[in-house]
Parts: C-alpha cells; structure tokens; sequence
C-alpha cells in the first residue's frame, strides 16, 4: 500500500532495505542508507514528504533523531520552515523539555531545547519509521508541552502490522502520512 504513485512507490521499496536480525534478533530493519545515496529518489522522497504540507503555513519541522533530521530539514527548506531537532536525551545543551515514553523493555526520554517552538508555531513532525508509534506519539506530547501545534505526523514507511498510527490517533493526530506502507 503506498500513499505516493506506483512508480515513486517502486523507486522508494527498490532503494529500502531489509536487515534482518538488526540491530537484535527478530527486527527487521528498514535501512534507507541506498534511499539517501542515490539524488533522484533522496529527492522524491522529500518532495512526496513535503507534498501534503504546501500551503499549510508550517512554521518549524520537528526531526526524531537521527534518520527524521535527515528527511527532516529539506522538508523544512522546502515548506519554507525552521527546523528543530527531537533528540535522545542528553545530546542538547542548555535548558530542555523533554518526554519519556516505554519501550519493550524499560523506557526513553526525547529532547528539544526550550526555545524550540514560539507559543502556537505551528508543527509537522517528521521521521523515517513509524513502528510501533511510541517515539511519534512522545515527539507529539513535547511539541504540545512547549505550547506548540502539531499540524502532522509524516513519515517514509509505516509498519502496519505495528499498528503506530492508532498510537497516534489516541493522541489526536488523526490522520499521520506515510508515503509506504510495509
Ligand atoms: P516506534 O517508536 O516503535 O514507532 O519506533 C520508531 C523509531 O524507531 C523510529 O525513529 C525509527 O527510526 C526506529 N525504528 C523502529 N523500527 C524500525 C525498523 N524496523 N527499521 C528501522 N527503524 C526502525
């Protein structure tokens, strides 16, 4: 299933790779590496990302590091946007919000330094994967604790059997873009 055209969606799947067994037994990662390397689909790709945004007065990206700043900030360019890093906890300097949320087994905390967002801006939050939606919806709950808005959720593939996007429409994000669905 493929939010894009047929031929864009077959360009995306032909530069995705699979990685099985990483980076632990039972994942299969989604390597975009081939993706980035080659210009016409990296290229593509941002624009179909940017796509559903035109025209939507996006005032800053928002990118889960570390794939979401590389997809991320050439959104941003193209919207016409600033761009902010969400990053693991511990890499930003000075004074942060940030929001934790669980993972299979324990817990992690994101980050954006306090002066990320004006009162209001309004947000598109951008990454490469959306698997189980616990990352997303925590990008979703920082964005708003910074008194943000949050516009969308946009991402490269979506793991549907992980069924991320009903972890996002319990936060409110009603309609999440994936340009591939897996
Ligand atoms: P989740 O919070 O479960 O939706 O996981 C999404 C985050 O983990 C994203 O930042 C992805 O980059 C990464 N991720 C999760 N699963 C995969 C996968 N199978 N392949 C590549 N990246 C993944």
């Amino acid at each position: 299933m493929s939010e894009v055209g047929e031929e864009l969606a077959d360009r995306l799947r032909a530069h995705i790779r699979d990685v099985p067994d990483f980076p632990r037994p039972g994942i299969d990662f989604k390597d975009i590496t081939p993706l980035l390397a080659d210009h016409a689909t990296f290229s593509a790709t941002v624009d179909a990302l940017a796509a559903p945004h035109r025209g939507s007065a996006i005032d800053v990206v928002a990118g889960i590091e570390a794939r979401g700043f590389v997809l991320g900030a050439p959104v941003a360019l193209i919207l016409g946007a600033g761009f902010a890093p969400v990053r693991k906890k511990g890499k930003l300097p000075g004074s942060t919000v940030e929001a934790s949320y669980d993972l299979e087994y324990g817990s992690a905390t994101l980050e954006v330094t306090s002066d990320a967002f004006a009162p209001a801006a309004r947000v598109l939050v951008i990454d490469d994967v959306l698997a189980t939606g616990g990352t997303a919806a925590a990008t979703v709950d920082l964005v708003r604790r910074c008194g943000a808005e949050v516009i969308g959720v946009s991402v490269l593939l979506e793991l549907g059997f992980l069924d991320g996007r009903a972890a996002l429409v319990a936060v409110g994000v009603e309609d999440p873009h994936a340009l591939l669905t897996f």
